[in-house]
């Protein structure tokens, strides 16, 4: 730290986002991306807009949110396109919290929570999930603090029903409800159509795991128009043009080609099964998952013995030090050949 930076920030702890080694090349299981290139079309578009890259970006993203929220069932007014959905969510912290608003999310969670509100100087608590990591709505009723949900959760990949959730609005009426549903698109149940009857609720998505466009950084919020002028006023107080124009057109793409996204994911579905199968067999625990990845431990090798010879194997998977899930590592669903690679080592690994 040098003798400049701001005291405000001396005791920030930034996120540490999945590693990118590039010593070799490596099976990346470790980022929750897709395995798939994005659409055709999405490439195209971007590759067609790269020759205009001299003007700004349109700040009102217009083509691409109406093209959004037509796909979401939702009026343009009522969406709002970000870098990201890290970006949306922490328009939310900064928007939505302070010392009267703590934030609360679960102990175990995206571990991006704490740092936005670190960042933002927000109090937040963290709610322990249930001993079979699932997340206890009653521990969120009536609390009266911003909730952040992660829903599936990660790196738990567990899902909370939409009607649980609906609980958690329904009693937090004077409090903001985020649901962070960057993995919904692999099996869980949105909370998009709840926009319409709640004025407390915030819904965010992504482009980058099922729409494979992690690198365009592209990011949603779906809420009543009210809270999304909220959002913007943050958005127009920090970067006008957070969407570039290449991603912007490649959101519209990726949006065009609805066949190549639901293949994707019913692949990824699939391929999940599969893989979740054949860990079983060879003894490991996974967690439910409605996500593109699995959280799973074996009985008896550590997290941390079976990340570290995956690694040195040239396969790379996410491990986390965290006492209540180091035996975990969460594992990417990538392709079936990659899964297969991914469990001929393991299988070495516990004999
Ligand atoms: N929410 C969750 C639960 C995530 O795991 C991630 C991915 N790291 C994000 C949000 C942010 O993803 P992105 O900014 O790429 O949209």
């Amino acid at each position: 730290m040098s003798r400049f930076f701001s005291k405000k920030y001396s005791s920030l702890v930034p996120y540490t986002p999945g590693e990118q080694p590039k010593d070799m090349q490596y099976i990346k299981l470790n980022t929750n991306e897709s395995p798939f290139p994005p659409s055709e079309k999405a490439i195209k578009a971007a590759g067609e807009m790269a020759k205009t890259l001299q003007l700004y970006s349109d700040p009102e993203c217009r083509v691409l949110a109406e093209k959004l929220a037509e796909a979401l069932g939702v009026d343009y007014s009522e969406v709002l396109c970000t870098n990201g959905s890290d970006e949306i969510l922490n328009f939310a912290f900064m928007a939505y919290c302070d010392d009267d608003h703590p934030a609360a999310f679960a102990d175990i969670t995206y571990g991006f929570y704490t740092v936005f509100a670190q960042i933002n100087n927000v109090p937040y608590i963290e709610i322990p999930l249930k001993d079979d990591f699932t997340i206890d709505a009653n521990d969120y009723i009536g609390i009266n603090k911003t909730i952040f949900i992660a829903n599936p959760n990660a790196p738990t990949g567990i899902a909370l029903s939409r009607e649980k959730i609906e609980e958690i609005i329904k009693s937090n009426p004077n409090n903001i409800v985020v649901i962070d549903e960057a993995y919904v698109d692999f099996g869980g149940e949105s909370c998009v159509p709840l926009i319409k009857k709640y004025d407390n609720l915030i819904v965010t998505g992504t482009f980058s795991k099922s729409r494979s466009m992690a690198g365009a950084r592209l990011g949603f919020g779906v809420a009543s128009a009210k809270l999304i002028q909220d959002m913007n006023t943050i958005k127009y107080s920090t970067n006008p043009y957070n969407i570039n124009r290449m991603t912007m057109a490649a959101g519209v793409g990726a949006l065009e080609d609805k066949e190549y996204f639901e293949n994707n994911c019913k692949y990824i579905i699939e391929t999940r099964k599969y893989t979740v199968e054949k860990l079983t067999e060879l003894g490991f625990e996974t967690l439910p998952s409605s996500t593109n990845f699995v959280f799973t431990k074996h009985p008896t090798v550590s997290g941390q013995k079976i990340y570290e010879e995956l690694k040195s194997a040239g396969i790379l998977v996410r491990h986390f030090t965290k006492e209540k899930i180091c035996q975990y590592n969460r594992i990417t669903i990538g392709t079936k050949e990659q899964m297969d690679a991914l469990l001929s080592k393991l299988s070495e690994i516990v004999k």
